[in-house]
C-alpha cells in the first residue's frame, strides 16, 4: 500500500484500520487535489460545448449570405461602356 498522495510506501500494521496516507499533510493534500480535479472537470466539459457550438454558427450561418452578396454587388460595368460593349461586359461579369 503506497499514500495516495506522495506514493511514499507504507508500512501497514496487522488489526489495525488501513492507511492510506503516510500523515495528515498528505490526506489532506490528496482531498484538495480530489476537489479541485472535480471542480475543474465541471468547468471545462461545458466551456468546450459551448466554443464548439460558437464556432459552428459563426463557421456556417453568417459568412455565406454575405459573401454572396458581396459577389453580386461588386462588378460595375465601367461608365464608358455602352451598346454592344456593355452586354458583352455583362456576359463576362455574370
Ligand atoms: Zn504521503
Amino acid at each position: 500500500m503506497e499514500c495516495l498522495d506522495c506514493e511514499k510506501e507504507l508500512i501497514q500494521i496487522p488489526k489495525k484500520r488501513k492507511k492510506e496516507f503516510c500523515n495528515s499533510t498528505c490526506r489532506s493534500n490528496y482531498w484538495q487535489k480530489a476537489d479541485r480535479a472535480k471542480k475543474n472537470e465541471g468547468v471545462i466539459k461545458p466551456k468546450n460545448v459551448k466554443k464548439v457550438k460558437v464556432d459552428k454558427k459563426s463557421k456556417t450561418i453568417p459568412p455565406k449570405p454575405e459573401s454572396k452578396w458581396i459577389v453580386k454587388e461588386r462588378p460595375k460595368p465601367p461608365a464608358h461602356l455602352s451598346g454592344l460593349a456593355l452586354r458583352i461586359w455583362k456576359d463576362n461579369n455574370k
